[in-house]
């Protein structure tokens, strides 16, 4: 009478996933990326671009400005309107801004996410 007592893995508590996109990832992140700009507002801005002359509170956004932003055209169109947006997280926030509806939808496309 030995008890090999069947202590198997609860499949129910596994369900879910395998999406085409993780639109609730992406709602998360965004909110995050909204409280988290909201709650840091204290700092001035100190480097300044010598080419264009925007402000940056921290050198590596500045570094990243003349690196990626700085004289070069806009690297990521909007999947739902012509807009183009120069960075990834710019453009996220154009997407929960302007087209929250859409994405709330659940029909996205986006393929620059991570
Ligand atoms: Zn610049
Ligand atoms: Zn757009």
């Amino acid at each position: 009478m030995a008890v090999l007592a069947a202590r198997g893995p609860h499949p129910d508590s596994r369900v879910g996933g395998g999406a085409l996109l993780d639109v609730d990832g992406i709602i998360n992140r965004l909110k995050s990326n909204m409280q988290s700009s909201v709650r840091r507002r204290q700092a001035e801005p100190s480097f300044d671009c010598k080419n264009c002359g925007k402000k940056y509170t921290l050198k590596n956004n500045l570094l990243r400005h003349t690196r990626l932003e700085c004289g070069k055209e806009p690297q990521f169109p909007c999947p739902f309107c012509p807009h183009r947006s120069k960075r990834n997280d710019r453009l996220m926030q154009h997407v929960s801004s302007q087209h929250k509806e859409q994405l709330y939808a659940g029909r996205v496309e986006m393929p620059i996410l991570q």
